[in-house]
């Protein structure tokens, strides 16, 4: 069955999202960790937690992920940043384990231009300093477009970043099929190649989940602009190809697409339809 959900406000709490979610027919999604430009994050209600962990159980949600601040950045040439980022990550994992075994998924950052090897060697030494054996959640890396300096634009810079982790069972791949498409990866006309390519130098293992977006910019653009599923260069056709695709199979899908609830579920229902054909 495809794990399929969006990404939703966490505003009102945990069980209140699992419960938007059900009503969308969606048994997964994604939520910030806190607002987007990084601020100071709300105290977790440990009981809502707890509650959420049973409702999700009882209705076999698949791993729910949560995103860090879009602003997170590990390879910033400003300590001050960095060190910031830190903090937000190591809190965002302590609080994480209040709804175990999930994912946490963040933007490897934008090397400013001290080059994508340096960033890389930051992002390996701050997951080395953080991650620990006892931890329940997975890190996810995102495959991302390739604008400015952004680290993560190939399989090779996030291969390269697994490859420095010593905790690599802590550590996972989420691919963003806006973002690929629109750094190169041509998940149009030659799916399997892509696929092939990710096993190649990452290792298929490391997917782990997936964000299901449109594109509205073009082919190799590397620009990262959602469209709706159908709405952008990618198509509804290839989108459609893609969850039916082994590779992806019993991961966790987030539509990232630009819509209201009613609009989420329409492309759910159309996605779980596809994933049947
Ligand atoms: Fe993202
Ligand atoms: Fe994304
Ligand atoms: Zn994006």
């Amino acid at each position: 069955m495809l794990h399929i959900g969006c990404h939703l406000s966490i505003s009102k709490g945990f069980m209140h999202i699992g419960k938007e979610a059900a009503s969308i027919g969606a048994d997964t999604f994604q939520f910030f960790t806190r607002n987007p430009q990084g601020g100071k994050a709300k105290e977790i209600d440990t009981t809502d937690a707890q509650k959420f962990n049973d409702f999700a159980k009882i209705n076999s949600f698949a791993k729910i992920i949560a995103h860090a601040p879009y602003t997170l950045n590990i390879c910033s040439d400003n300590p001050q940043t960095c060190e910031f980022a830190e903090m937000v990550f190591a809190d965002d994992l302590k609080r994480m384990e209040f709804v175990p075994h999930n994912y946490y998924n963040f933007h490897p950052g934008s090397h400013v231009g001290q080059g994508a090897e340096k960033g890389v060697a930051m992002i390996i030494d701050l997951l080395n300093r953080l991650l620990t054996p006892e931890q329940t959640t997975t890190v996810l890396l995102e495959t991302m477009s390739g604008k400015g300096s952004e680290v993560g634009r190939s399989f090779e810079e996030l291969a390269a970043i697994i490859d420095g982790v010593k905790l690599k069972q802590k550590m996972g791949v989420c691919l963003d099929t806006c973002h690929v498409f629109a750094a190169g990866y041509d998940i149009v006309n030659d799916l399997d190649g892509v696929f092939a390519e990710f096993d190649k130098v990452i290792g298929l293992p490391y997917l782990k989940a997936v964000h299901l977006n449109d594109s509205m910019m073009p082919f190799g653009s590397n620009k990262d602009r959602h469209a709706k599923i159908g709405a952008g260069e990618i198509g509804q056709a290839a989108l459609e190809r893609f969850v039916r695709h082994p590779a992806v199979k019993d991961l966790s899908m987030i539509l990232e697409t630009p819509n209201d609830l009613a609009g989420y579920a329409a492309e759910i229902k159309m996605m779980r339809a596809a994933a049947e054909k």
